[in-house]
């Protein structure tokens, strides 16, 4: 049995915060229908390939999926468990916003299986909070984690964003601080993106708002991985760390090129080298689960060359190029290729080599995009 991971993606919203581009919508007039329309999704994608796997990870994201009826979740659970084989030693998340989420509903979250709180944070600061748009405040974050924790659940996560503007080392590391202190096993955390045709975008472009340069969003980062560690959060990808044995099942399946299966607006799929993607639009989705028996929006199959670029970029990114993996797969051409760059990282402290693998070193995950573009394929 090959291991195969699910996403459902809930698109659902409280309202639009300044900086995000994700599909997410505040209009909740279809969740019946979309709810309905995931079920059917997953009892037709089951019918091809649940006879040859195993659900080792099933992530509820968004969107915020805590915003909606628990009972929908619940639905979506009981609908994988009658249509695949689900592990045992199943890793069952869902992403939460503090704000969206009392303890009434975390405690029918645990009881319905899921094993895994996604908290997302981004700042403890409330001026950052403001800043970002954000409902919730540094007190209700705090809460969301330690009433998980109360209830039951041992596997918890938290994102958080930096470099946001006027955001001092100082600020930066008091966020860690808490952060470090709460009892989480997991911290996801990432530098502040402009992304196009979001509303921060255009503040940037008009002059309103300024984010901090390349050189101290190094300087946060630098500092991020340091103080991580020094507490026992060890760095597995660019930006995640986590505690011995609470690396997210859910990020290594994508790392490592494993099957999944995507449910709901925008979900990617990948199994086998094809990747198929469903409609962004709540409109278009449905339309696509009434009409067509969910036809994707649009789907690929990987060549040799991207298979391997994949490969290469997945695994620098998170735990290393494992040598074995890498020979077996594709062969030795790839580091005769490269070999020449690669001990120049290795001589420049980038990357380190030992028996079984080639890794990013602390600093070379910093300058982990700069590193791919420079390998040839
Ligand atoms: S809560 Fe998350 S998904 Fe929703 S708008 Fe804000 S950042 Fe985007």
């Amino acid at each position: 049995m090959k291991k195969l991971g699910l996403y459902i993606h809930i698109p659902y919203c409280e309202h639009k915060c300044i900086y995000c581009d994700f599909y997410s919508i505040i209009n909740f007039k279809n969740v019946d229908e979309y709810f309905s329309a995931i079920q059917k999704e997953i009892e037709i994608r089951a019918k091809e390939y649940s006879k040859n796997h195993i659900i080792e990870s099933i992530f509820f994201g968004g969107g915020t999926p805590s915003l909606v009826d628990e009972k929908f979740i619940n639905q979506i659970i009981t609908t994988i468990y009658k249509n695949f084989s689900v592990s045992q030693n199943v890793e069952i998340t869902i992403e939460t916003n503090p704000g969206t989420v009392d303890k009434l509903k975390l405690i029918s979250f645990f009881k319905m299986g899921i094993n895994r709180i996604s908290v997302g944070i981004q700042s403890f600061d409330e001026e950052d909070l403001r800043f970002l748009t954000r409902i919730h405040s540094k007190q209700q974050a705090i809460a969301t984690i330690e009433n998980a924790r109360e209830i039951g659940f041992e596997n918890i996560s938290l994102d958080l964003i930096f470099n946001l503007p006027n955001q001092t080392l100082k600020k930066w590391g008091k966020n860690l601080e808490i952060a470090v202190k709460l009892p989480i096993k997991h911290i996801s955390t990432y530098s502040l993106i402009l992304e196009h045709g979001t509303i921060l975008n255009a503040m940037v472009e008009k002059g309103k708002v300024q984010i901090g340069e390349e050189n101290h969003d190094a300087e946060l980062y630098l500092f991020t991985q340091n103080f991580l560690e020094e507490n026992d959060f060890k760095q597995y990808e660019v930006s995640n760390f986590a505690k011995t044995k609470f690396e997210s099942v859910h990020n290594k399946l994508y790392w490592h090129h494993e099957n999944y299966l995507g449910f709901g607006t925008s979900a990617h799929s990948f199994v086998d080298g094809k990747r198929w993607w469903n409609f962004k639009s709540l409109i278009y989705y449905l339309k696509s689960a009434n009409e067509n028996n969910f036809q994707p929006a649009g789907y690929e199959f990987l060549t040799e060359e991207n298979k391997l670029e994949e490969f290469i970029m997945l695994s620098l990114r998170s735990d290393g190029i494992r040598l074995e993996n890498l020979s077996e797969k594709y062969g030795n051409d790839w580091l005769k290729k490269n070999e020449r760059k690669i001990e120049q990282y290795i001589s420049q402290k980038l990357i380190s080599r030992d028996k079984t693998h080639l890794r990013l070193t602390k600093i070379g995950y910093a300058v982990c995009d700069e590193i791919l573009a420079n390998l040839s394929i």
